[in-house]
């Protein structure tokens, strides 16, 4: 689980772990957190062990897979959460906001499936699960142009590894969240404005709300099952209706 100290992330570790998977808990720069996250599922008698690794760096990806198997002896699941938003529209972004989020959310997904792969091709078994975003879409959302580029490479990238892979009994899909109430969503601002700014966003949705953390990680603990087994290189949509589409090809 990469991305797991925090969020949508956490949300999933936790419920993974209800669910009996050991889970390892990835974290870039948080240890504190990454370690109350492992706490939690390990009070609750599950197994987790949290590992540092920056998905941006493909050393520290293959380090972090070399240890989760030597701890845990197989991968199952991937769940490919971590990501990063920059605000910037095409006349605003700077280059090393582009760049990190090519990192993080292109090239972090590569890294950990290429890493991931040849472990579950051995088994002929596994479930690759990509935290893409309803962004990737076409949704009419200001400032968000370049992170809607790096999602929509992680929904390519997830059709073209569920053909890559599916010859070895191995699905790939990719999860599109809305607005979900996350560290991502809600640091900026004093806490009356994020209110402000969480109710406006509900606004956008059918069900007149925004999604919890839990929305995603049941959404990917059933792409992750056997139950779900015959579906695969899909984007699955998690937003509870989104009205605020330019666009709404898949
Ligand atoms: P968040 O910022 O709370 O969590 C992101 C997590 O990724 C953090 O734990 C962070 O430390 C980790 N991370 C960032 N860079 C990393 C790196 N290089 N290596 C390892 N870990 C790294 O945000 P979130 O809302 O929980 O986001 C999770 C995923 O969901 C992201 O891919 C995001 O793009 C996607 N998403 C979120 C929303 C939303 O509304 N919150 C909507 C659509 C998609």
């Amino acid at each position: 689980m990469t991305g797991a100290s925090r969020g949508i992330g956490k949300a999933t570790a936790l419920v993974f772990a209800r669910e009996g998977a050991a889970v390892v808990v990835n974290y870039s720069k948080s240890r504190e957190l990454a370690r109350q996250v492992v706490d939690e599922i390990r009070k609750a008698g599950r197994q987790a062990i949290a590992i540092q690794a920056d998905v941006a760096r493909k050393a520290e990806v293959v380090a972090m897979v070399e240890t989760t198997m030597r701890e845990f002896g197989k991968i199952d699941v991937l769940v490919n959460n971590a990501g990063i938003l920059s605000p910037g529209n095409i006349l605003t972004l700077r280059e090393e906001s582009l760049d990190e989020m090519i990192a993080v959310n292109v090239k972090g997904v590569i890294h950990c499936a290429q890493a991931v792969a040849p472990h579950m091709i051995e088994r002929r078994y596994g479930k690759i699960v990509n935290v893409a975003s309803l962004a990737a879409l076409g949704t009419a959302m200001a400032d968000t142009t370049p992170y809607a580029a790096t999602k929509a490479a992680v929904i390519s990238l997830t059709k073209r590894l569920a053909l890559e892979l599916g010859v070895y009994g191995i699905n790939v899909n990719a999860i599109c969240p809305g607005f979900i109430r996350t560290d991502m969503l809600m640091s900026s601002g004093t806490p009356e404005e994020v209110e402000v700014r969480l109710a406006s966003l509900a606004k956008k949705a059918v069900l007149g709300r925004v999604g919890e953390g839990e929305d995603i990680a049941y959404s990917a603990l059933f792409l992750a099952s056997d139950e779900a087994g015959f579906v695969t290189a899909q984007a699955l949509t998690v937003d509870g209706g989104r009205m605020d589409f330019l666009s709404h090809s898949g």
